[in-house]
């Protein structure tokens, strides 16, 4: 008989948290930067993910993924592309790394492009 006492509990289990997310309807153009964008226009699109990041239930495990995984692009977690290369640059030089503050509430967040939909109960 197979020893399963050291094998991984069902994959689908570590990434249940997913569908907690409060990006799960929103549009991934306000998470994934087009191509070419830099300045003020990035940086307003990387606040209204955070702000969007700022109210989900699941902020801790999705930051805990996208730095573990080294992910290379969007905003994950509340933390930028940038945020999470310094965090790594950080720890790699024997530094404490710092973790971004999230944006405040804001009245705009709720009619944001890719804003979490609020499903009618
Ligand atoms: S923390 Fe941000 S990117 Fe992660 S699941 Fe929540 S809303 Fe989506």
């Amino acid at each position: 008989m197979a020893e399963t006492a050291h094998q991984p509990g069902p994959v689908a289990d570590l990434w249940e948290w997913q569908y907690q997310g409060a990006c799960r309807t929103a549009s991934p153009e306000v998470f994934f930067h087009p191509e070419g964008e830099r300045g003020p226009a990035r940086r307003r699109r990387d606040e209204r993910a955070k702000q969007v990041c700022a109210t989900c239930p699941v902020l801790e495990p999705c930051r805990e993924q996208a730095l573990s995984a080294r992910e290379p692009y969007g905003v994950w977690g509340g933390m930028t592309e940038d945020e999470r290369q310094a965090y790594h640059d950080a720890v790699e030089a024997g530094r404490p790394p710092v973790l971004p503050d999230l944006p405040g509430p804001s009245e705009d967040a709720g009619s944001a492009p890719g804003a979490p939909v609020t499903e009618a109960s």
